[in-house]
């Protein structure tokens, strides 16, 4: 049969925490032709510990990959137009493998895991109080969430990684390094590399030079032989070695809340967007420089397109739960079979009828960073039911925006007119409405909610020897934008935000 003929197209592998996709996009529209989607089995094996099989996670890509383009030439699409591929992740999940077997050395520890709380308390006793030099260094809290730590616990804890590093066949990473590390050939020659985005995330990256940061990684005892080569985050970084897409260039490489930065083509300083996905995070672009926050936001990596080009820095507000709670209510109390209907639950009544709901599963991060709390739901009456408490989740998730939002208004000094978001939630409109009301702004979001894996494909495109992306507007003709306006009251909107402040206080000091 005779094949479309298009333009130059783009792949995008994105890696969250929920799911991989692989997604296939023009170049010159930035329409996505045709993706596929695996969802990632999470392991729960003790109370706060969160894992997943690497190899999963690696198998998982390659079906994507697979599927996509088998979808694509139903399309009458010849792969062969695909002239590089990017990749997104989520970010801080720790890996380590052996070089020599390609094997891991234990399963991926992923971010949201809080197995190293003792080792974040006897660390931080260690960090003298006038001379935070983690933070200053990392722009980062110390905490369970970022890879250091994870990467302590497994050389503490794990023969097999000891011994590997003993041996020099260890190798460390986070699920991008991993992922590039395979397809470009594992042990017959894979690349062991990362993005400035993903090693901003480690906590021994130092974001002012650049560079692995010596005392960092003595002060955390990580030998410095088992990290990744530190490149931008847009060149080649090494070819697919196999499937269908063997020798295309992987020539993108950004953490996934950096990518949807870059989607969403938040260039300039003060731009900023909000992702819903497992978690919630919002980054507003400070351009060249780094912004230190009073509110409990980190400094981060924002992305730095190209070896030459200058690196643009993030405040990022972090939430750990938002997606998850939906996930949760369906996976652990059984409320609904998938996550869209909470929908249909919350539209039923309209109102949490005064039950709110804090999802402090892991802590709080931002802008609390409280390890101590944990979730609550408090309001109930007689009358609750199930849809009040799917109604008081979607608006958890609201409320948690809210509270990086002012954080960032009162860092930045110049508040947000209106928040560009994006992530497998928005496709929820009670969560859109929800979520204008209570921020008192309109919400912005593209038709298209890929906007991660579209980062990260621009950033391939457009990376030096593969040029089919220029990263200027007009190459996203295809995207559209929603709106949704502000519809209650603000008395109502301060009233209901009150309360839900009031409920967080309560959700704190649960352990100790
Ligand atoms: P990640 O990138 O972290 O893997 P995604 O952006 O894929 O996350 O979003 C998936 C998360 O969004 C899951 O936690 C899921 O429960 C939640 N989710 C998906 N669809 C909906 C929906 N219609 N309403 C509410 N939550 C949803």
């Amino acid at each position: 049969s005779k094949k479309a003929v298009l333009g130059p197209l783009v792949g995008a592998v994105d890696q969250g925490t929920s799911s991989t996709r692989f997604l296939v996009f023009n170049s010159k529209t930035a329409e996505l032709l045709s993706h596929h989607q695996v969802e990632i089995k999470q392991e729960f094996p003790r109370e706060g510990w969160v894992e997943q099989d690497p190899k999963e996670i690696l198998h998982s890509v390659y079906e994507c990959i697979e599927k996509t383009c088998e979808k694509l030439g139903q399309l009458n699409i010849d792969i062969s137009n695909i002239k590089a591929i990017g990749v997104s992740n989520q970010r801080e999940t720790t890996v380590v493998w052996d070089k020599l077997t390609g094997e891991p050395l234990y399963n991926a520890v992923v971010w949201l895991d809080l197995r190293t709380q003792s080792t974040v308390e006897s660390l931080s006793k260690r960090i003298p109080g006038n001379n935070n030099f983690v933070k200053s260094k990392t722009g980062l809290p110390l905490s369970t969430y970022f890879s250091a730590v994870k990467l302590r616990w497994l050389l503490d804890n794990v023969r097999k990684v000891q011994k590997a590093v003993e041996e020099k066949r260890a190798l460390f990473g986070t699920i991008d390094s991993w992922l590039i590390w395979s397809l470009t050939g594992g042990v017959n020659g894979g690349v062991h590399c990362t993005d400035v985005t993903n090693a901003s995330r480690t906590m021994l990256f130092n974001i002012h030079s650049l560079e692995w940061d010596k005392q960092l990684c003595e002060f955390f005892g990580i030998p410095m032989e088992i990290l990744p080569n530190v490149r931008s985050s847009s060149e080649i970084y090494g070819l697919m070695k196999a499937g269908a897409l063997e020798g295309v260039p992987i020539s993108g490489c950004l953490g996934d809340q950096s990518a949807a930065l870059v989607g969403q083509m938040c260039f300039q300083n003060g731009q900023a967007k909000n992702t819903y996905g497992t978690g919630c995070f919002l980054l507003c672009n400070t351009g060249h420089k780094c912004v230190f926050s009073d509110h409990g936001l980190l400094t981060t990596v924002a992305y730095k397109l190209g070896r030459d080009k200058p690196v643009y820095y993030a405040l990022e507000g972090s939430v750990a739960i938002a997606g998850a709670v939906i996930r949760w209510l369906r996976d652990n109390l059984g409320i609904i079979e998938s996550s869209e209907e909470i929908e249909k639950l919350a539209k039923e009544v309209g109102t949490s009828y005064g039950c709110y709901f804090v999802p402090a599963f892991s802590g709080l991060y931002a802008p609390y960073w409280e390890p101590s709390a944990r979730g609550i739901i408090c309001g109930l009456t007689q009358f609750t039911n199930k849809c009040h408490i799917a109604f008081a989740a979607l608006e958890a998730v609201c409320f948690q925006t809210r509270e990086i939002l002012d954080a960032m208004n009162r860092d930045c000094g110049i508040p947000l007119s209106h928040l560009q978001v994006d992530g497998g939630m928005t496709s929820n409109k009670i969560l859109m409405q929800l979520q204008a009301d209570i921020l008192y702004i309109p919400v912005v979001k593209p038709s298209m909610p890929e906007t991660t894996a579209l980062g990260a494909a621009m950033a391939a495109g457009a990376a030096e020897g593969v040029g089919v992306w220029s990263l200027e507007p007009e190459d996203l003709s295809a995207v559209t934008m929603e709106r949704f306006e502000p519809q209650i009251n603000a008395e109502e909107s301060e009233i209901r935000y009150s309360t839900w402040k009031k409920a967080v206080m309560k959700s704190m000091g649960w352990v100790t």
